[in-house]
């Protein structure tokens, strides 16, 4: 089996070992014998949405943000259809902020987003800064780092609760959004490699998407639970 993932704009959106997504997704379909082809996007028009499985959007300043936006915004309605046709993406931080309505900045600011889903989220002066854990239905739990001045409300699915941090406004105890096969998530740090059950979720629906089954070959997750439960406890110790 093949996999295309686009890592949209990687030397400007990019955080905190954001690129660990990439790496985590390239290796846990390796390990099954699935080849992802990795392609990291410099320019809208390299992209032909319909030949993509996996989109991944990582963190950014608020300035390297401003400065994708316009680009961006070129593929917005290709982007949409993909989602509407089950596209996994997975967004990070400013990149999930990126799939809103508009982003206004703690100066006042504000980019436009691709409206990929109906929501904005806007800044505070403060920024939310920290280890966080949370606790999702599908996942258990999953941990990551935050560090973020915008907050976004929404009414779709989060991702999870919060357990130990601030999310996605520090208010409501939601963490991200979920569409479709869409994940949004204010976490890095990065998050797929220490919460594999996330990374094969955006893998099976890829596969599922494009041919049609589910089933995924189990691995040997020892260390990447060690790596977690390590991750969790300096979150609950703090
Ligand atoms: N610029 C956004 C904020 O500060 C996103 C930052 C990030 O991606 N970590 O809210």
């Amino acid at each position: 089996m093949n996999l295309v993932l686009y890592n949209l704009f990687p030397d400007r959106l990019n955080l905190y070992g954001d690129r660990g997504n990439v790496i985590a997704l390239q290796k846990r379909c390796e390990w099954r014998g699935i080849h992802l082809k990795i392609v990291d996007i410099k320019s809208t028009n390299d992209m032909n949405l319909s030949s993509v499985d996996i989109i991944f959007i990582g963190g950014a300043s608020d300035r390297e943000q401003g400065l994708i936006t316009k680009e961006l915004l070129k593929i917005k309605k290709d982007f949409k259809l993909g989602v509407e046709d089950g596209i996994s993406c997975l967004a990070i931080c400013g990149g999930y902020q990126l799939l809103g309505n508009f982003y206004v900045t703690s100066e006042g600011t504000k980019h436009m987003g691709m409206e990929i889903c109906d929501f904005h989220s806007s800044a505070e002066k403060d920024r939310r800064v920290g280890n966080i854990l949370i606790e999702t239905n599908e996942f258990g739990k999953v941990v990551g780092f935050e560090n973020h001045s915008g907050r976004t409300y929404h009414s779709y699915k989060p991702l999870g609760n919060v357990i130990i941090g601030y999310g996605n406004n520090g208010e409501d105890g939601t963490e991200g959004l979920c569409y479709n096969n869409v994940i949004g998530t204010y976490l890095h740090g990065p998050i797929l490699p220490k919460n594999p059950s996330l990374t094969d979720h955006i893998i099976r629906a890829a596969i599922e998407r494009k041919y049609g089954r589910k089933e995924l070959i189990e691995l040997d997750d020892t260390l990447e639970y060690e790596t977690k439960k390590h991750a969790e406890n300096i979150c609950l110790t703090v």
